[in-house]
Protein backbone atom coordinates (compact mmCIF):
# COMPACT_ATOMS: atom_id res chain seq x y z
CA UNK A 1 0.00 0.00 0.00
CA UNK A 2 1.14 3.34 -0.67
CA UNK A 3 -1.34 5.80 -1.71
CA UNK A 4 -1.55 9.28 -1.35
CA UNK A 5 -4.31 10.52 1.16
CA UNK A 6 -4.86 14.42 1.69
CA UNK A 7 -5.66 14.71 5.52
CA UNK A 8 -7.18 17.81 7.19
CA UNK A 9 -6.79 18.36 11.38
CA UNK A 10 -9.22 20.70 12.68
CA UNK A 11 -7.69 21.14 16.25
CA UNK A 12 -4.47 20.13 15.13
CA UNK A 13 -2.77 21.75 18.24
CA UNK A 14 -4.85 19.78 20.49
CA UNK A 15 -4.49 16.06 22.46
CA UNK A 16 -5.83 14.28 18.91
CA UNK A 17 -4.53 16.90 16.94
CA UNK A 18 -1.07 16.03 18.24
CA UNK A 19 -1.74 12.23 17.59
CA UNK A 20 -2.96 12.80 14.51
CA UNK A 21 0.03 14.30 13.07
CA UNK A 22 2.55 12.00 14.61
CA UNK A 23 0.82 8.98 12.65
CA UNK A 24 0.83 11.18 9.48
CA UNK A 25 4.56 12.16 9.99
CA UNK A 26 5.37 8.60 11.32
CA UNK A 27 6.28 7.76 7.29
CA UNK A 28 6.68 4.13 8.13
CA UNK A 29 7.44 1.84 4.78
CA UNK A 30 4.42 0.79 4.00
CA UNK A 31 2.43 3.51 5.61
CA UNK A 32 -0.03 5.37 2.91
CA UNK A 33 1.65 8.76 1.45
CA UNK A 34 -0.49 11.68 3.23
CA UNK A 35 -0.30 15.42 2.04
CA UNK A 36 -1.75 17.98 3.99
CA UNK A 37 -4.22 20.35 3.56
CA UNK A 38 -5.46 22.00 6.64
CA UNK A 39 -4.34 22.49 10.01
CA UNK A 40 -6.09 24.48 12.52
CA UNK A 41 -6.51 25.45 16.11
CA UNK A 42 -7.97 28.31 18.49
CA UNK A 43 -5.36 30.28 20.00
CA UNK A 44 -2.24 28.25 19.87
CA UNK A 45 -0.79 31.01 17.23
CA UNK A 46 3.24 29.50 17.78
CA UNK A 47 2.14 25.78 17.83
CA UNK A 48 -0.41 25.87 15.06
CA UNK A 49 2.08 27.86 12.41
CA UNK A 50 5.14 25.48 13.30
CA UNK A 51 3.01 21.81 12.11
CA UNK A 52 1.90 23.73 9.42
CA UNK A 53 5.66 24.65 8.47
CA UNK A 54 6.69 21.07 9.25
CA UNK A 55 3.93 19.45 7.66
CA UNK A 56 4.28 21.75 4.80
CA UNK A 57 -0.12 22.53 4.91
CA UNK A 58 -1.59 24.13 2.29
CA UNK A 59 -3.43 26.45 4.91
CA UNK A 60 -3.31 26.90 8.63
CA UNK A 61 -6.21 28.85 10.39
CA UNK A 62 -6.49 30.55 14.08
CA UNK A 63 -9.86 30.78 14.91
CA UNK A 64 -9.01 33.88 17.08
CA UNK A 65 -9.49 36.83 14.46
CA UNK A 66 -6.78 38.98 16.38
CA UNK A 67 -3.80 36.54 15.87
CA UNK A 68 -3.68 36.33 12.17
CA UNK A 69 -1.64 38.74 12.03
CA UNK A 70 0.69 36.83 13.68
CA UNK A 71 0.31 34.19 12.10
CA UNK A 72 0.96 35.48 8.80
CA UNK A 73 4.36 36.49 10.07
CA UNK A 74 5.22 33.27 11.70
CA UNK A 75 4.43 31.43 8.30
CA UNK A 76 5.96 34.43 6.31
CA UNK A 77 7.82 32.50 3.73
CA UNK A 78 6.80 29.01 3.92
CA UNK A 79 4.29 28.84 1.56
CA UNK A 80 1.75 27.84 4.34
CA UNK A 81 -1.55 30.02 3.23
CA UNK A 82 -2.66 31.75 6.40
CA UNK A 83 -6.32 32.49 7.61
CA UNK A 84 -8.58 33.19 10.83
CA UNK A 85 -11.96 33.08 12.19
CA UNK A 86 -14.42 30.42 12.51
CA UNK A 87 -15.73 31.09 8.54
CA UNK A 88 -12.28 30.16 7.63
CA UNK A 89 -12.15 26.93 9.79
CA UNK A 90 -14.87 25.69 7.97
CA UNK A 91 -14.12 27.11 4.78
CA UNK A 92 -10.77 24.60 5.55
CA UNK A 93 -12.82 21.79 6.56
CA UNK A 94 -14.43 22.11 2.91
CA UNK A 95 -11.38 21.89 0.98
CA UNK A 96 -11.37 18.25 -1.02
CA UNK A 97 -9.48 15.76 1.17
CA UNK A 98 -9.68 12.11 1.65
CA UNK A 99 -9.83 12.23 5.43
CA UNK A 100 -10.55 15.78 7.76
CA UNK A 101 -9.99 14.53 11.18
CA UNK A 102 -12.66 16.80 13.45
CA UNK A 103 -10.49 17.20 16.63
CA UNK A 104 -11.86 20.46 17.67
CA UNK A 105 -13.77 19.72 21.38
CA UNK A 106 -17.06 20.59 22.09
CA UNK A 107 -19.99 21.68 19.74
CA UNK A 108 -17.97 24.83 18.37
CA UNK A 109 -16.49 21.65 16.17
CA UNK A 110 -20.01 21.53 14.72
CA UNK A 111 -20.05 23.81 11.99
CA UNK A 112 -16.54 22.13 10.39
CA UNK A 113 -17.57 18.47 10.41
CA UNK A 114 -20.66 19.58 9.35
CA UNK A 115 -18.59 21.25 6.03
CA UNK A 116 -16.33 18.77 5.85
CA UNK A 117 -19.12 15.97 5.13
CA UNK A 118 -21.46 18.35 3.02
CA UNK A 119 -17.89 18.76 0.73
CA UNK A 120 -18.03 14.70 0.94
CA UNK A 121 -14.95 14.24 3.33
CA UNK A 122 -14.39 11.31 5.33
CA UNK A 123 -14.99 12.35 9.04
CA UNK A 124 -12.33 10.98 11.24
CA UNK A 125 -14.73 11.48 13.94
CA UNK A 126 -13.21 12.28 17.81
CA UNK A 127 -15.71 15.36 18.23
CA UNK A 128 -18.13 13.38 19.83
CA UNK A 129 -19.80 16.71 21.38
CA UNK A 130 -20.96 17.01 17.24
CA UNK A 131 -22.56 13.68 17.32
CA UNK A 132 -24.25 13.99 20.53
CA UNK A 133 -26.13 17.21 19.43
CA UNK A 134 -26.88 16.53 16.00
CA UNK A 135 -26.03 12.88 15.59
CA UNK A 136 -29.00 11.72 13.05
CA UNK A 137 -28.53 15.28 10.88
CA UNK A 138 -25.09 14.40 10.51
CA UNK A 139 -25.86 10.84 9.13
CA UNK A 140 -28.58 12.53 6.91
CA UNK A 141 -25.95 14.81 5.53
CA UNK A 142 -23.58 11.61 5.18
CA UNK A 143 -26.10 9.91 3.08
CA UNK A 144 -26.64 12.45 0.66
CA UNK A 145 -22.66 13.09 0.13
CA UNK A 146 -21.47 10.08 0.65
CA UNK A 147 -18.78 10.75 3.08
CA UNK A 148 -17.89 8.41 5.72
CA UNK A 149 -17.53 8.85 9.34
CA UNK A 150 -15.26 7.11 10.92
CA UNK A 151 -14.95 7.06 14.68
CA UNK A 152 -11.84 7.68 16.45
CA UNK A 153 -13.27 7.61 19.47
CA UNK A 154 -11.28 4.10 21.38
CA UNK A 155 -14.32 2.89 22.06
CA UNK A 156 -16.13 3.63 19.31
CA UNK A 157 -13.39 2.90 17.12
CA UNK A 158 -13.05 -0.49 18.45
CA UNK A 159 -16.92 -1.13 17.71
CA UNK A 160 -16.41 -0.20 14.48
CA UNK A 161 -13.37 -2.76 13.95
CA UNK A 162 -15.50 -5.32 15.11
CA UNK A 163 -18.99 -4.88 13.54
CA UNK A 164 -18.97 -6.85 10.73
CA UNK A 165 -22.69 -8.56 10.65
CA UNK A 166 -24.68 -4.93 12.56
CA UNK A 167 -27.93 -6.77 11.99
CA UNK A 168 -26.96 -9.57 14.40
CA UNK A 169 -25.76 -8.12 17.04
CA UNK A 170 -27.24 -8.28 20.35
CA UNK A 171 -25.17 -5.47 22.82
CA UNK A 172 -22.72 -3.36 22.09
CA UNK A 173 -20.45 -2.84 25.39
CA UNK A 174 -18.21 0.41 26.20
CA UNK A 175 -15.84 -0.11 28.35
CA UNK A 176 -14.91 2.72 30.75
CA UNK A 177 -11.74 2.94 32.64
CA UNK A 178 -13.69 4.73 35.80
CA UNK A 179 -11.43 7.88 35.67
CA UNK A 180 -9.30 9.57 38.50
CA UNK A 181 -12.08 8.93 41.25
CA UNK A 182 -13.13 5.06 40.29
CA UNK A 183 -12.63 4.53 43.85
CA UNK A 184 -12.71 8.06 45.49
CA UNK A 185 -15.84 8.38 48.34
CA UNK A 186 -18.62 11.04 47.56
CA UNK A 187 -16.78 13.21 50.05
CA UNK A 188 -13.71 12.90 48.24
CA UNK A 189 -15.17 13.40 44.90
CA UNK A 190 -17.12 16.58 46.26
CA UNK A 191 -13.03 18.59 47.71
CA UNK A 192 -11.41 17.33 43.60
CA UNK A 193 -9.76 19.86 42.37
CA UNK A 194 -9.20 20.50 38.65
CA UNK A 195 -5.96 19.36 38.94
CA UNK A 196 -7.00 15.87 40.35
CA UNK A 197 -10.06 15.67 37.64
CA UNK A 198 -7.68 16.25 34.77
CA UNK A 199 -5.06 13.35 36.26
CA UNK A 200 -6.50 10.27 33.97
CA UNK A 201 -4.76 6.85 34.83
CA UNK A 202 -4.52 6.07 31.83
CA UNK A 203 -4.77 8.27 29.17
CA UNK A 204 -2.96 11.95 28.26
CA UNK A 205 -5.98 13.90 27.00
CA UNK A 206 -7.52 17.39 27.00
CA UNK A 207 -8.60 19.04 30.32
CA UNK A 208 -12.46 18.94 28.97
CA UNK A 209 -12.65 15.48 28.21
CA UNK A 210 -10.53 14.45 30.98
CA UNK A 211 -12.88 15.87 33.77
CA UNK A 212 -15.80 14.12 31.46
CA UNK A 213 -13.95 10.85 32.16
CA UNK A 214 -13.93 12.08 36.04
CA UNK A 215 -17.79 12.44 35.92
CA UNK A 216 -18.41 9.76 33.48
CA UNK A 217 -20.02 11.91 31.51
CA UNK A 218 -17.63 10.69 28.66
CA UNK A 219 -19.07 7.79 28.93
CA UNK A 220 -22.54 9.10 28.88
CA UNK A 221 -21.66 10.93 25.57
CA UNK A 222 -20.06 7.77 24.32
CA UNK A 223 -23.10 6.24 25.07
CA UNK A 224 -25.24 8.41 22.98
CA UNK A 225 -22.79 8.92 20.33
CA UNK A 226 -22.77 4.88 19.96
CA UNK A 227 -26.75 5.55 19.90
CA UNK A 228 -26.84 7.78 16.93
CA UNK A 229 -23.40 6.44 14.89
CA UNK A 230 -24.23 2.41 15.07
CA UNK A 231 -28.42 2.85 14.84
CA UNK A 232 -28.18 0.68 18.11
CA UNK A 233 -30.99 1.93 21.02
CA UNK A 234 -30.00 2.92 24.30
CA UNK A 235 -31.14 -0.06 26.36
CA UNK A 236 -28.70 -2.65 24.27
CA UNK A 237 -25.84 -0.55 24.76
CA UNK A 238 -24.04 -1.25 28.35
CA UNK A 239 -21.12 0.08 29.71
CA UNK A 240 -18.55 -2.01 31.29
CA UNK A 241 -16.13 -0.11 34.00
CA UNK A 242 -12.44 -1.64 33.04
CA UNK A 243 -9.37 -0.12 34.91
CA UNK A 244 -6.80 -1.38 32.58
CA UNK A 245 -8.07 -0.01 29.40
CA UNK A 246 -6.71 -2.84 27.34
CA UNK A 247 -10.02 -3.68 25.78
CA UNK A 248 -11.62 -0.88 23.92
CA UNK A 249 -14.89 -2.43 23.46
CA UNK A 250 -17.04 -5.34 22.73
CA UNK A 251 -20.34 -5.80 20.79
CA UNK A 252 -22.28 -9.28 21.71
CA UNK A 253 -23.72 -11.33 18.79
CA UNK A 254 -26.97 -13.28 18.43
CA UNK A 255 -24.79 -16.20 18.71
CA UNK A 256 -23.25 -15.93 21.72
CA UNK A 257 -20.03 -14.71 20.21
CA UNK A 258 -17.95 -11.63 21.65
CA UNK A 259 -15.64 -9.92 19.74
CA UNK A 260 -13.48 -7.51 21.24
CA UNK A 261 -10.72 -4.93 20.03
CA UNK A 262 -7.45 -4.82 22.62
CA UNK A 263 -4.71 -2.62 22.58
CA UNK A 264 -2.43 -0.56 25.14
CA UNK A 265 -3.78 2.91 25.54
CA UNK A 266 -2.72 5.19 22.82
CA UNK A 267 -4.82 7.16 20.52
CA UNK A 268 -2.61 6.66 17.79
CA UNK A 269 -4.02 3.19 16.98
CA UNK A 270 -7.45 4.16 16.28
CA UNK A 271 -6.54 7.40 14.75
CA UNK A 272 -4.13 5.38 12.58
CA UNK A 273 -7.20 2.93 11.50
CA UNK A 274 -9.08 6.31 10.54
CA UNK A 275 -6.76 7.58 8.60
CA UNK A 276 -6.16 4.52 6.51
CA UNK A 277 -9.67 2.94 6.87
CA UNK A 278 -10.53 0.50 4.89
CA UNK A 279 -6.94 -0.27 5.03
CA UNK A 280 -4.42 -1.04 8.40
CA UNK A 281 -1.46 1.09 8.44
CA UNK A 282 2.05 0.27 10.32
CA UNK A 283 2.90 1.97 13.78
CA UNK A 284 6.38 0.61 14.20
CA UNK A 285 6.97 3.03 17.29
CA UNK A 286 4.19 1.85 19.20
CA UNK A 287 4.16 0.27 22.29
CA UNK A 288 3.07 -3.54 21.80
CA UNK A 289 0.02 -5.27 24.35
CA UNK A 290 1.70 -8.00 26.21
CA UNK A 291 -1.15 -9.66 28.26
CA UNK A 292 1.68 -12.28 30.21
CA UNK A 293 2.73 -8.52 31.85
CA UNK A 294 -0.41 -7.23 32.75
CA UNK A 295 -1.83 -10.67 34.17
CA UNK A 296 -4.96 -9.31 34.96
CA UNK A 297 -7.90 -7.47 33.35
CA UNK A 298 -10.84 -6.28 35.59
CA UNK A 299 -14.40 -5.72 35.16
CA UNK A 300 -17.80 -3.92 37.03
CA UNK A 301 -20.34 -2.29 36.95
CA UNK A 302 -20.52 1.30 37.12
CA UNK A 303 -21.48 2.85 40.43
CA UNK A 304 -24.80 5.26 39.60
CA UNK A 305 -24.70 7.12 42.88
CA UNK A 306 -21.26 8.42 42.97
CA UNK A 307 -21.58 8.59 38.13
CA UNK A 308 -25.10 10.23 37.81
CA UNK A 309 -24.15 11.48 34.73
CA UNK A 310 -24.57 8.24 32.84
CA UNK A 311 -27.73 7.53 34.02
CA UNK A 312 -28.50 11.47 32.46
CA UNK A 313 -27.11 10.57 29.41
CA UNK A 314 -29.53 7.67 29.35
CA UNK A 315 -32.30 9.82 29.99
CA UNK A 316 -31.38 12.75 27.00
CA UNK A 317 -30.91 9.72 24.39
CA UNK A 318 -34.09 8.24 25.08
CA UNK A 319 -36.20 11.05 25.28
CA UNK A 320 -34.68 12.28 21.86
CA UNK A 321 -35.24 14.99 20.36
CA UNK A 322 -33.15 17.87 21.52
CA UNK A 323 -32.52 16.40 25.25
CA UNK A 324 -28.45 15.18 24.05
CA UNK A 325 -28.22 18.93 22.97
CA UNK A 326 -29.32 19.98 26.35
CA UNK A 327 -27.45 17.91 28.31
CA UNK A 328 -24.50 18.79 26.10
CA UNK A 329 -24.38 22.48 26.32
CA UNK A 330 -25.06 22.32 29.95
CA UNK A 331 -22.01 19.82 30.60
CA UNK A 332 -19.89 22.63 28.84
CA UNK A 333 -20.87 24.86 30.58
CA UNK A 334 -20.30 23.30 34.11
CA UNK A 335 -17.14 21.70 33.30
CA UNK A 336 -15.19 25.03 31.97
CA UNK A 337 -17.11 26.62 35.68
CA UNK A 338 -15.28 23.47 37.25
CA UNK A 339 -12.01 23.84 35.51
CA UNK A 340 -11.78 27.92 36.71
CA UNK A 341 -12.59 26.44 40.27
CA UNK A 342 -15.82 28.90 40.28
CA UNK A 343 -18.16 25.32 41.22
CA UNK A 344 -17.61 22.45 42.83
CA UNK A 345 -16.72 18.76 40.94
CA UNK A 346 -20.05 17.01 42.05
CA UNK A 347 -21.75 20.19 41.28
CA UNK A 348 -21.07 18.99 37.26
CA UNK A 349 -23.47 16.37 36.92
CA UNK A 350 -25.90 18.01 39.64
CA UNK A 351 -26.64 21.13 37.38
CA UNK A 352 -26.61 19.39 34.00
CA UNK A 353 -29.37 17.12 35.19
CA UNK A 354 -31.43 20.14 36.80
CA UNK A 355 -31.20 21.45 33.33
CA UNK A 356 -31.89 18.77 31.21
CA UNK A 357 -35.05 18.24 33.97
CA UNK A 358 -35.97 22.06 33.22
CA UNK A 359 -35.97 21.02 29.44
CA UNK A 360 -38.03 17.41 29.68
CA UNK A 361 -40.64 18.93 32.06
CA UNK A 362 -40.15 22.42 30.94
CA UNK A 363 -42.36 23.56 26.91
CA UNK A 364 -43.06 20.70 24.41
CA UNK A 365 -39.56 19.54 23.82
CA UNK A 366 -38.27 20.91 20.67
CA UNK A 367 -37.18 18.48 17.94
CA UNK A 368 -34.21 20.01 15.81
CA UNK A 369 -34.88 19.79 12.46
CA UNK A 370 -32.09 21.20 11.30
CA UNK A 371 -28.82 22.81 12.42
CA UNK A 372 -30.56 25.93 13.32
CA UNK A 373 -32.23 24.40 15.95
CA UNK A 374 -29.30 22.87 17.33
CA UNK A 375 -27.66 26.31 17.79
CA UNK A 376 -31.04 27.81 19.23
CA UNK A 377 -31.22 24.76 21.95
CA UNK A 378 -27.15 24.87 22.81
CA UNK A 379 -27.80 28.57 23.40
CA UNK A 380 -30.64 28.13 25.73
CA UNK A 381 -29.15 25.43 28.12
CA UNK A 382 -26.33 27.42 28.16
CA UNK A 383 -28.39 30.60 29.20
CA UNK A 384 -29.78 28.57 32.08
CA UNK A 385 -27.23 26.19 33.18
CA UNK A 386 -25.45 29.82 33.80
CA UNK A 387 -27.99 31.34 35.41
CA UNK A 388 -28.41 28.39 37.94
CA UNK A 389 -24.87 28.66 38.75
CA UNK A 390 -24.89 31.94 39.70
CA UNK A 391 -28.10 31.14 41.76
CA UNK A 392 -25.75 28.74 43.40
CA UNK A 393 -23.29 30.73 43.66
P1 LIG B 1 -7.84 19.49 23.38
O1 LIG B 1 -8.41 20.49 24.32
O2 LIG B 1 -6.53 18.89 23.69
O3 LIG B 1 -7.73 20.17 21.92
C1 LIG B 1 -8.78 20.85 21.33
C2 LIG B 1 -8.38 21.41 19.99
O4 LIG B 1 -9.46 22.19 19.47
C3 LIG B 1 -7.18 22.36 20.05
O5 LIG B 1 -6.51 22.32 18.81
C4 LIG B 1 -7.85 23.73 20.24
O6 LIG B 1 -7.03 24.80 19.81
C5 LIG B 1 -9.06 23.57 19.33
N1 LIG B 1 -10.20 24.38 19.77
C6 LIG B 1 -10.70 24.49 21.04
N2 LIG B 1 -11.77 25.30 21.05
C7 LIG B 1 -11.95 25.72 19.78
C8 LIG B 1 -12.88 26.60 19.17
N3 LIG B 1 -13.84 27.22 19.88
N4 LIG B 1 -12.77 26.81 17.83
C9 LIG B 1 -11.81 26.20 17.11
N5 LIG B 1 -10.89 25.36 17.63
C10 LIG B 1 -10.97 25.13 18.95
O7 LIG B 1 -8.96 18.39 23.19
P2 LIG B 1 -8.77 16.85 22.84
O8 LIG B 1 -7.82 16.69 21.70
O9 LIG B 1 -8.54 16.10 24.08
O10 LIG B 1 -10.24 16.47 22.37
C11 LIG B 1 -10.76 16.88 21.12
C12 LIG B 1 -12.05 16.12 20.85
O11 LIG B 1 -11.74 14.74 20.72
C13 LIG B 1 -13.07 16.21 22.00
O12 LIG B 1 -14.35 16.23 21.46
C14 LIG B 1 -12.84 14.94 22.78
O13 LIG B 1 -14.01 14.50 23.44
C15 LIG B 1 -12.48 13.97 21.64
N6 LIG B 1 -11.65 12.84 22.05
C16 LIG B 1 -10.41 13.07 22.60
C17 LIG B 1 -9.60 12.01 22.98
C18 LIG B 1 -8.22 12.23 23.51
O14 LIG B 1 -7.48 11.26 23.69
N7 LIG B 1 -7.83 13.46 23.78
C19 LIG B 1 -10.07 10.63 22.86
C20 LIG B 1 -11.36 10.51 22.23
C21 LIG B 1 -12.11 11.58 21.87
P3 LIG B 1 -6.00 25.51 20.85
O15 LIG B 1 -4.89 24.51 21.09
O16 LIG B 1 -5.54 26.71 20.11
O17 LIG B 1 -6.77 25.81 22.11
Amino acid sequence: MNNRVRVSVLGATGSVGVSTLDVVNSRAPGAPEFSVVALTANTNVEALAEAAIYTRAEIAVIADMSLYGLLKSLLAGSGVEAAAGHMAIVEAASRPAEVVVAGIVGIAGLPATLAAIRQGNNVALANKESMVCAGPLLRQEALLTGARLLPIDSEHNAIFQVLDRPERVEKLILTASGGPFRTASLSEMAAATPEQATAHPNWDMGAKISVDCATMMNKGLELIEAAYLFDVPEDRIDVLVHPQSIIHSLVSYDDGSVLAQLGMPDMRTPISYALSWPNRMPLPGLERLDLAKIGRLEFALPDPQRFPALGLARRAVSAGGGAPVVLNGANEVAVAAFLQSRIGFLTIAQVAGEVLNEFLHGQPAVDPSGFDDVYELDRWARQRTIERLRLAA
